[in-house]
């Protein structure tokens, strides 16, 4: 049996001081092609250089058709819903255990968020709950690849088709991920990206939708390009758009950050089955369900959870301030979204009515359960590894 260490937070000795692999990553590959754009006076507007590229090779990277760049992440939902055809009015369900971006983006031209909880193992959407959610005015769902995780996409697409309903991968944290060895982002009508600074391949901000439908392509271009048609004239507006162009220096940073995208995420792969292995030793800890549909998982974080019963008896908060003493920063996540404040008040605006959404999962995983690791945790080596998962054992035996 081990014994009793004195925990860091108290004055003990911690697990580790050493940092983990500092973010972002880059070198010469970044800089060169920086000096290219500048050099080329090409900076943005038409007529690009670094963004046709990037954009192929995003396409690509996904096994999708079609990609069309655009500033963030957020505005990549709301393009991806009005170009799916969803209207001011219209329901779009979406889990509650997700960054506010997925609602925001509906509510930003009225469409309105109907949250339906997460599977508890895996805080992913729960197709089982789905269909139940759905009305006459339900016309999108968005299923939320979170932590990197994809979700169901084969119920999901299902669930989709037999209602006529459009499905929207948000897959901000889940760059390079596959389901059943496709990637994902064009597995539903749409897929959209982030490349804000803390995602997996980053250009500071940026974002990318990716599709297999050159029809659905072509509206989301237009809607990112001031409501012009590709090969139409400059003034020929035939929509109503915006200008949501990224800049030729965020493709050049993003075709250099791919450089190193396949070499990242394996080692986070190696370091995240490690991590499971260690974590689901350890008394008081659950490791979430990996469904076997995820043939590779991005890892943009690597969440667990106290167990059930535990979670009732020790506070999640105070495990963190612990774990973060002893080397390791752990943080505690989300505040589950069908109890935002400012999401709930918005959808009343839209709709004149108090919305109430009971997502128990999610609200218990957000409050009690769940701890997340950033992705640049699992890009070092195993001795890593090894020393967050002593760090979690030290904890948790401190509460014995
Ligand atoms: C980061 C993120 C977004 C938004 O992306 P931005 O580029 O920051 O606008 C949307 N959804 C999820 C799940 C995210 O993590």
């Amino acid at each position: 049996m081990t014994t009793l260490q004195k925990l860091a937070i108290d004055g003990g000795t911690p697990v580790r001081t050493k940092p983990f692999p500092e973010w972002p990553i880059h070198n010469e590959v970044e800089e060169q092609l920086i000096l290219e754009v500048v050099r080329s006076g090409k900076w943005g507007g038409t007529g690009r250089i670094m963004l046709p590229r990037i954009e192929e090779q995003f396409a690509a990277a996904h096994d999708a058709k079609y990609a069309v760049s655009i500033v963030n992440g957020t505005v990549a939902i709301t393009i991806a819903l009005q170009a799916a055809g969803v209207q001011p009015g219209d329901e779009v369900i979406m889990p509650p255990y997700t960054f506010i971006a997925t609602a925001s983006s509906a509510l930003l031209f009225g469409a309105i968020p109907v949250f339906v909880d997460v599977e508890a193992d895996t805080l992913l959407l729960d197709p089982d709950k789905v269909e139940a959610a759905i009305t006459p005015k339900t016309k999108a769902i968005i299923a939320v690849h979170i932590g990197g995780a994809p979700a169901n996409l084969t119920r999901l697409k299902a669930i989709a088709a037999k209602h006529n309903l459009r499905l929207i991968e948000d897959s901000a944290q889940a760059v390079g991920a596959q389901w059943n060895g496709t990637g994902v982002g064009a597995q539903g009508d749409f897929g959209t990206f982030s490349f804000q600074s803390s995602k997996n391949i980053n250009s500071g901000e940026g974002g990318m939708i990716l599709t297999n439908d050159e029809r659905l392509a072509d509206m989301a271009w237009s809607l990112t390009n001031v409501g012009r048609i590709r090969n139409g004239g400059w003034y020929q507006h035939e929509h109503i758009g915006w200008n949501l162009r990224m800049t030729e220096f965020q493709a050049a940073i993003l075709i250099g950050q791919m450089t190193r995208l396949v070499e990242q995420m394996a080692a986070r792969e190696r370091n995240g089955k490690r991590l499971t292995e260690l974590l689901s030793q350890i008394e008081g800890i659950q490791v979430l369900r990996r469904d076997p549909g995820i043939t590779r998982h991005a890892y943009h974080l690597y969440m667990f959870k106290l167990d059930p019963v535990w979670a009732d008896r020790i506070d999640k908060n105070e495990v963190i301030q612990r774990l973060v003493a002893e080397g390791i920063p752990a943080a505690p996540g989300y505040v589950s979204l069908n109890t935002n404040k400012a999401v709930l008040s918005e959808t009343k605006k839209w709709t004149g009515e108090d919305r109430f959404y009971s997502c128990p999962i999610s609200e218990r995983a957000c409050e009690k359960e769940v701890l997340w690791l950033h992705q640049n945790m699992l890009l070092g080596d195993a001795t890593d590894i090894d020393d967050i998962a002593e760090a979690v054992s030290k904890v948790m035996r401190s509460y014995r």
